[in-house]
């Protein structure tokens, strides 16, 4: 499909091809092997000869619109789907780097991101160092003879941080670096970082790409050449995207851009009346001016996006009181729903990293996270107000 429309366009009607049926809505193609018409036909699909399908490890019909569509959101060449996002970074680690290699990670990334890196990754003899999500010069002090891959997520879960993708992009590029950028928390609609020079995107589309808390899954996007190994490993190993789950985020995409609007409306208007919350000491939320990287934000991103953190006076007891006090918000460590979600991140999402670590990040006992969700948002207010 023209890569000329326009995002919502794409997101409706990219990857579209129609069985012999002409079903409106998107076919799912719920099986684990393909047929052939003979037995040559099977050998040339099988040396790659012939275009096709053979088994849903390899491709599947519905995984492969899933990845057309996503892939034509992001400007990317090319999609490799996952069975959730720790698959899809743990296939960019698998395929791109080997004993002996070094990653530069933002110190501000996703608790099993940090695992990974600093527990599988270290077991096969690569070593991670992490680095401010926002001080380019700690990413340049980094950089060792063996660095080849760069790693952040924008905004960074909890606290709203925003790395300089060009800056570090750049950088990544003078070192001979690859720089991946976790797209999660803004999804293609807000943020493309391959337009600011980000060789890989990583998504994972259990948050806003369902955005209605379903299924898991996950997504790596690049260049072709970078994609062959990646889309090599999951082929050979399995952990690979379900026809199903594709199915859902295929639906979920359609609906993509206007969620993310009304996310980001709510987030800004939560963001506000919390600044002015007595008892919250602070609020981290890229759309607010007293962001400390606003104008980043506003070059990277179109809005601020769902993510709402806030530090409350009085540490973990009146975070807790906060969180015990809701009645219609859910409780639970998943973000990026319809529903809003709050979290406890320091005995939750980040209780595995070690307090010194978790200090050296920001992430206070106070602070609360937001998943902003869709409901009215003077209920969302009357539900926080109660323990604050
Ligand atoms: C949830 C999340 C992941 C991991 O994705 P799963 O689908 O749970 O495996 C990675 N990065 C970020 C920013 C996330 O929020």
């Amino acid at each position: 499909m023209s890569e000329s429309y326009q995002p919502e366009t794409l997101a409706l009607r990219a990857g579209i091809e129609r069985s012999q049926f002409h079903e409106h809505s998107e076919a799912m193609y719920l099986t684990s092997s393909f047929v052939f018409d003979n037995a040559e036909q099977a050998a040339k699909r099988f040396i790659g000869e012939e275009p096709g399908n053979i088994y849903s490890r390899f491709t599947n019909p519905t995984v492969t619109l899933f990845e057309t569509r996503l892939a034509a959101l992001e400007g990317a060449e090319q999609c490799v789907a996952t069975a959730s996002g720790m698959a899809a970074i743990l296939s960019i680690c698998m395929a791109l780097l080997k004993a002996g290699d070094h990653v530069v990670a933002s110190q501000s990334i996703f608790g099993s991101t940090v695992n990974l890196f600093n527990n599988v990754m270290k077991k096969f003899g690569v070593e991670t160092t992490f680095v401010s999500a926002t001080e380019v010069a700690q990413w340049q002090a980094a950089v060792r003879q063996n660095t080849q891959l760069f790693f952040l997520e924008t905004p960074s879960n909890p606290l709203t941080e925003i790395s300089d993708i060009t800056a570090i992009a750049a950088l990544a590029k003078s070192c001979g670096a690859l720089l991946a950028v976790d797209n999660c928390f803004c999804t293609p609609i807000l943020q493309r970082p391959l337009d600011f020079g980000a060789d890989i995107v990583i998504h994972s589309a259990t948050k806003y790409i369902d955005g209605q808390g379903r299924v898991l899954g996950g997504a790596v996007l690049g260049s072709k050449k970078l994609m062959e190994p990646v889309y090599g490993f999951l082929r050979t190993t399995g952990p690979t995207m379900s026809a199903f789950n594709a199915w859902v985020f295929v639906k979920g995409i359609e609906t993509l851009k206007l969620r993310m609007e009304a996310h980001s409306a709510n987030a800004l208007q939560l963001a506000q009346w919390l600044e002015n919350q007595p008892n919250v000491s602070r609020v981290f939320y890229p759309g607010l001016a007293s962001h400390p990287q606003h104008s980043l934000a506003l070059k990277q991103q179109k809005t601020g996006g769902g993510i709402v953190s806030f530090e409350v006076k009085g540490g973990k007891a009146a975070a807790w009181r906060v969180i015990d006090n809701t009645r219609m918000l859910s409780i639970t460590a998943n973000l990026g729903d319809t529903k809003t979600t709050i979290t406890h991140p320091a005995t939750t999402t980040h209780a595995r990293i070690s307090p010194e670590a978790r200090a050296a990040a920001g992430i206070g006992d106070g602070l609360i996270r937001i998943g902003v969700g869709l409901e009215a948002l003077v209920d969302i207010q009357s539900d926080l107000v109660k323990g604050l």
